[in-house]
C-alpha cells in the first residue's frame, strides 16, 4: 500500500497517511489539523551503480605505500 510520510510544518511532527492513487486529498496534520504538510521521500530511488562490492581492487587500505590512484 502506498503509505507516504509527512511533516507537518507547524508543529513539526511526523506521520504516516495512506494515500489513494488518482485521489488528490489534502493531507492534514492529525496533531493540530494544520494544512501546511510536506510528503517526505522515505524509500529514495538509488541508482544501480550503488550497493556494489568494495573489494574490486580499489585502494582500501591506507597502509599500502605502493598504492596508486588513477590508472
Ligand atoms: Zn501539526
Amino acid at each position: 500500500m502506498p503509505i507516504f510520510e509527512f511533516s507537518c510544518k507547524a508543529c513539526g511532527k511526523f506521520f504516516e497517511k495512506l494515500q489513494l492513487v488518482g485521489r488528490e486529498e489534502q493531507i492534514k496534520c492529525p496533531d493540530c489539523s494544520s494544512e501546511n504538510v510536506e510528503k517526505k521521500i522515505s524509500a529514495p530511488f538509488l541508482p544501480s551503480s550503488v550497493g556494489k562490492p568494495a573489494d574490486s581492487g580499489s585502494c582500501s587500505t591506507p597502509q599500502k605505500s605502493d598504492c596508486q590512484t588513477g590508472g
